[in-house]
């Protein structure tokens, strides 16, 4: 086991970055979540509810929407479960916008094929935030949807479900339905308890800011920390050909995805804990979902791992 920080030079970018274009979808929603998230802080807009939303929110549509879901399920196909358990835990993942599964899934899968290599969409060898959010806002012609789809997710866009995805009004409507669903939530809750009009409003504004968007940002950061820190900092078990880290900080954020190095050594097991205190909620969850006979070949890790 080796705990050294990486000692490497600074990596290039993807050849294919221009870095004079910018992805303006991406800047603006990026740019325009984090400003609206920073309303939560005002007075107005500010209830314990909504912070409870907001955490409560990261497990439920981070871990289960991505880390499970677009990450474990689809990604690495370790483990099967019923369609319309999968669909909706998809559907959480569509509303932490990080774009559609199929999308996500050909970017991931990318970055196991070159990891820490030039072609890696996101290696923080090439920078720290580079690594963290900048490769989004970049253009970059090798995760262009028709070549990147063709080469990496064949078999997501065989289903017509992520097919559908794909449509832009469908993808845009999960989520501004999310929005309505949360700011109505919040207003006849109000109502319900005898409130205003106007204090119902103010109410479901501040579950909609909280619950919604102070949420997608905390899931983001915390998603992008994978990429970013677990490639930077922690320890190795394995001897991998990327730069991976196991990280604990990361680890506890998303429920155990920060075991990254394990998951590099082996990426189709369900499990990225490997024993000892490195604790994996999300393949708790996992066992638990196997044991109510929703979820099927589940992936162990695998045995003949070369420690490092
Ligand atoms: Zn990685
Ligand atoms: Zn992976």
């Amino acid at each position: 086991m080796s705990t050294e920080t990486s000692t490497k030079h600074r990596l290039e970018l993807p050849a294919a970055v221009n870095t004079r274009r910018i992805v303006w979808p991406y800047a603006i929603a990026i740019g325009s979540y984090h400003a609206i998230a920073l309303l939560a802080f005002l007075p107005w807009l500010f209830s314990w509810t909504g912070v409870g939303l907001a955490f409560a929110g990261t497990y439920l549509f981070g871990c289960l929407g991505i880390n499970l879901c677009y990450h474990r399920i689809l990604t690495h196909r370790g483990m099967v479960c019923p369609k319309w358990l999968e669909y909706s835990f998809a559907t959480l993942g569509v509303c932490c916008l990080q774009d559609t599964p199929a999308r996500w899934i050909a970017v991931h899968r990318r970055h196991h094929e070159h990891s820490d290599k030039r072609d890696d969409p996101h290696s923080p060898l090439a920078g720290f935030w580079w690594g963290h959010v900048g490769w989004m806002l970049l253009d970059n012609r090798d995760l262009y949807r028709l070549g990147i789809f063709d080469r990496y997710a064949k078999d997501i866009l065989r289903d017509p479900f992520y097919r559908r995805l794909e449509k832009p009004i469908l993808y845009a409507g999960i989520i501004l339905i999310s929005w309505y669903v949360f700011f109505l939530g919040g207003f006849l809750t109000g109502l319900a308890a005898g409130h205003s009009l106007g204090e119902s409003a103010q109410f479901g504004a501040s579950v909609l800011i909280w619950g919604v968007f102070v949420r997608t940002v905390l899931v983001w950061h915390i998603t992008w920390s994978v990429n970013s820190l677990s490639h930077l900092w922690g320890y190795r078990n394995y001897e991998t050909a990327d730069d991976s880290r196991n990280n604990w900080l990361v680890a506890v954020l998303t429920s155990g995805e920060g075991w990254h190095n394990n998951h590099h050594a082996d990426p189709r097991s369900a499990s990225h804990g490997h024993g000892g205190w490195e604790i994996d909620l999300i393949y708790v969850f996992v066992r638990g979902l196997e044991k109510l006979g929703l979820a099927k070949d589940v992936r162990r890790p695998g045995a003949g791992l070369k420690k490092g």
